[in-house]
């Protein structure tokens, strides 16, 4: 391919799970894990840059979402659906298979997920390292989140529906007691704006004779904060810290931008913001540097070029005079023979 620039966006690595993937070679611990990426995250323009000598940094910094749809249709799948961040924030809770609360539910991803991974079941399975937990929401909740909650109960089958925490507790198999006491310190915290875990922030209150929401959900591979590195221009750096001429990168396929881990939101920011400079970086390289780049080849390509005609000159009029016999009258000496 020939081309005067080229900008490199071609995503994360949060679906290469393959043997020679990046995350079995980077975060082979993680490697059970489900993900919320799509099967064409899987590096190949971080694999592209290394193949011409680009530096990776942060390729050990991945992201596990701490929520996951777990599908009930399809419990054990790989590849799970994104339950977002607003399912949180408008007020739900998540609860263990004790019934027990165990984190402050707004707190970062890796705050969250570390919580559920030492306080919820890990299901028993070989292909997956799935740990399960509830997340409960009422109605209010349910209606302040907006049009996309019925889309993933009704639509995608995410989120059941029971009319009260009785019907909840059973159908959910937890001691209804539990769930009773659990929810009295919750409405408690919420009238003193503050609970255990530090949570300020309390939205609705719950009521147990009222209808609640229950979804399972469970940490997921959501984001790579690792791959090419590039400076403030976007230029791909080589592993001697040199710019790789011509050669641009912005998003996931990136690494750095956001440290060892990136706050929910601001990916989509780091795309425009990055790509916008991406551009002018390409734009100015094929108007400036590229422009000084051809002159500088094209008078390195005059002198190779001469050079060779001169040589070719040369060896056909050598050939010439041996064949006129020129050289047939002469006796070569050099300092050994003489
Ligand atoms: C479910 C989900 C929800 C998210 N929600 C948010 C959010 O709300 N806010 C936020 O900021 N971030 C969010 N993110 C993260 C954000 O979406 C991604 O980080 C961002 O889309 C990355 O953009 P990108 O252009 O770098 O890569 P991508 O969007 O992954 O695009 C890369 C493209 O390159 C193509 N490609 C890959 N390899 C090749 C190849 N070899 N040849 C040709 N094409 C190739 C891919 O098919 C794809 O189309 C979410 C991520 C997921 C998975």
């Amino acid at each position: 391919m020939y081309c005067n620039a080229i900008i490199l966006t071609s995503g994360g690595f949060g679906h290469d799970f393959g043997e020679n993937g990046f995350l079995k070679e980077f975060v082979p611990h993680i490697m059970k894990f489900p993900s919320t990426n799509g099967h064409q995250s899987t590096g190949s323009g971080v694999k592209l840059g290394r193949e011409i000598g680009a530096d990776l940094v942060d390729m050990d910094k991945v992201q596990v979402h701490p929520t996951g749809f777990v599908d009930p249709k399809n419990r054990y799948a790989k590849d799970k659906f994104l339950a977002p961040e607003l399912l949180r924030g408008v007020g739900g809770i998540l609860v263990n298979e004790y019934g027990d609360r165990f984190c402050n539910e707004l707190g970062t991803r890796d705050y969250v997920t570390s919580k559920i991974k030492e306080n919820c079941k890990k299901q028993d399975t070989d292909i997956l390292d799935q740990y399960e937990c509830f997340l409960l929401m009422n109605e209010e909740m349910a209606i302040e989140f907006g049009h996309n909650f019925n889309y993933y109960k009704n639509v995608k089958g995410f989120i059941l529906e029971h009319q009260n925490f009785y019907e909840l507790a059973e159908n959910i198999n937890i001691d209804y007691t539990k769930l009773e006491n659990m929810i009295k310190q919750y409405n408690h915290a919420y009238d003193k704006k503050i609970d255990k875990f530090n949570k300020t922030t309390f939205l609705y209150k719950f009521d147990v004779n009222k209808k609640i929401y229950s979804m399972i959900i469970t940490p997921s591979i959501h984001y790579t904060m690792g791959g090419l590195k590039i400076n403030s221009k976007t230029e791909v750096i080589d592993i001697n810290r040199n710019k790789i001429y011509g050669l641009f990168a912005t998003g996931e396929v990136t690494g750095g931008v956001h440290g060892s881990n990136r706050l929910g939101g601001n990916s989509l920011a780091e795309c425009g913001v990055f790509g916008r400079i991406s551009a002018y970086s390409a734009v100015n390289y094929i108007k400036n540097y590229k422009n000084s780049h051809i002159k500088y080849s094209s008078i390195l390509g005059t002198i190779y070029v001469t050079f060779f005609e001169l040589m070719i000159m040369v060896l056909v009029i050598l050939k010439c005079y041996k064949r006129i016999g020129y050289f047939d009258n002469y006796d070569f000496r050099n300092d050994y023979l003489l």
